[in-house]
């Protein structure tokens, strides 16, 4: 695959570093000069912007979270006056006001310019036919994607989220060789295409650059097959730019190169706040290094990964993130040891003939805590051969044991016993924090 721009994304290691570092220097004395909000954070920890002398400095400085976004809603944290900001974001704002971000017509530069890197790295060129699935409006991911393919030169169409018919109708006459949306929407395009029956040949589709949700390596295989490409996942958050933080390079079990010469990140534990080492899973941190609107010091994203430095065989010397493997608020610890949703649903989605309808019950009996995965298993297995249904749930069993490091109890149930659910509530019942559990 190309590499957008070889200059910086296969820059030596201790130039990046010196790169960052002074960035680092210049976005600390610009919030401390222009953002009063940060310049109370640092004095209240009796910090100055020149206390930062080295990239491990960076662990001095105060987080941000989104609710310190959300106080100063809706352009307390800018660093420039709006009549500089020529551009403006938000989040959608369900769990409250929205989040608000802007951008100086330097920042829209970045960030075509970072989106086309991650773009170049999925495989697209100027040659391709570039469908965007995305909902255009307050959110970044239409809007930041289309500016990053009209910097590579591919010719855009701005579809916008809608039905898998009409994306389908629209990629048949318009001869789309790429989509652009989030993995759950191409898995429902792919599985419209097996049911009406259209021929792939029909298709020119090459490459689907998905990002925006937490996916696994069992649904990129699903999509790829069905639609006859190359899927590559891609990572952003709108308050920090949004997508084109990193993406996946061809050699994508490998991980998300991060546009580091814009993004300084960190993986810390996210009870402590300790910054954790290379190839831990914890808290993805983020600190922009050119934002000129909305310069943003060590946010918490409350993304799950793991950072690796190891070089990568594309000649990117960008580290890598792994892919998000959930919310922070969705890992639970059992015995000491971290579990996430997306650890069970991957090897359930493994075992053939399962949909990873499941449902985590923790408990705790004399003392230890014990795990039971409920998975729904389809009628015709339930009424089949009794032999095969308990090697199915023996198999099961013994993979997740071996994926997860700790005993767990594997219950097949009918079909239907538990309702679709997204996120923790439902997925997960934790009967250890309910009263009177230890009896
Ligand atoms: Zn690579």
């Amino acid at each position: 695959m190309p590499i957008w721009n070889p200059r910086a994304e296969t820059m030596a290691r201790a130039e990046l570093e010196q790169l960052q570092l002074e960035r680092l220097q210049a976005i600390g004395n610009r919030i401390w000069e222009s953002v009063p909000f940060y310049r109370r954070r640092f004095e209240g920890l009796g910090l100055m912007p020149e206390h930062v002398r080295s990239l491990d400095d960076l662990r001095l400085l105060p987080f941000t979270v989104k609710e310190d976004l959300r106080t100063g809603y809706p352009y307390d944290l800018f660093a420039v006056p709006l009549r500089e900001v020529v551009r403006i974001h938000g989040s959608s704002g369900t769990t409250g006001r929205p989040t608000v971000v802007g951008y100086t017509k330097n920042d829209l530069r970045h960030w075509r310019e970072l989106v086309a890197r991650v773009l170049s790295a999925g495989g697209m060129t100027k040659d391709d036919v570039v469908q965007i699935a995305f909902s255009y409006g307050l959110l970044t991911d239409a809007f930041g994607l289309h500016q990053g393919a009209e910097e590579i030169g591919a010719s855009v169409i701005p579809v916008s989220a809608g039905r898998p018919e009409e994306q389908i109708g629209i990629m048949e006459d318009f001869r789309t060789t790429a989509l652009v949306g989030t993995p759950s929407h191409a898995l429902q395009i792919a599985e419209m295409l097996e049911k009406r029956g259209v021929a792939r040949s029909r298709l020119h589709l090459r490459w689907g650059i998905l990002g925006a949700e937490p996916w696994s390596e069992a649904t990129r295989r699903k999509i790829e097959s069905l639609l006859g490409i190359s899927a590559t996942d891609n990572y952003g958050i709108s308050e920090v730019m949004g997508p084109g933080v990193s993406g996946e390079c061809e050699n994508r079990k490998r991980g998300l190169h991060i546009n580091e010469d814009h993004f300084l990140c960190e993986v810390v534990d996210p009870e402590s706040g300790e910054v954790l080492p290379p190839g831990e899973t914890g808290e993805l941190v983020i600190t922009t290094l050119t934002k000129e609107a909305l310069p943003i010091i060590r946010y918490r994203t409350g993304d799950l990964t793991a950072l690796d430095p190891e070089p990568c065989g594309c000649g990117r010397t960008l580290v890598r993130m792994a892919r998000i493997s959930g919310r922070t608020d969705d890992m639970f610890v059992v015995g000491g040891v971290k579990v996430l949703p997306s650890q069970i649903e991957e090897v359930i989605s493994g075992v053939e003939g399962l949909e990873p309808r499941y449902v985590v019950v923790v408990d705790r009996q004399d003392g230890a805590d014990t795990v039971e995965v409920q998975v729904e298993v389809p009628g015709a297995l339930l009424t089949g051969d009794v032999r095969h249904l308990l090697s199915t749930q023996e198999l099961v069993r013994q993979r997740l044991e071996a994926a997860l490091g700790l005993g767990v109890e594997v219950k097949l149930v009918e079909p239907r016993t538990i309702a679709p659910s997204e996120g923790r509530t439902q997925k997960i019942i934790d009967r250890r924090t309910s009263e009177g559990s230890d009896f």
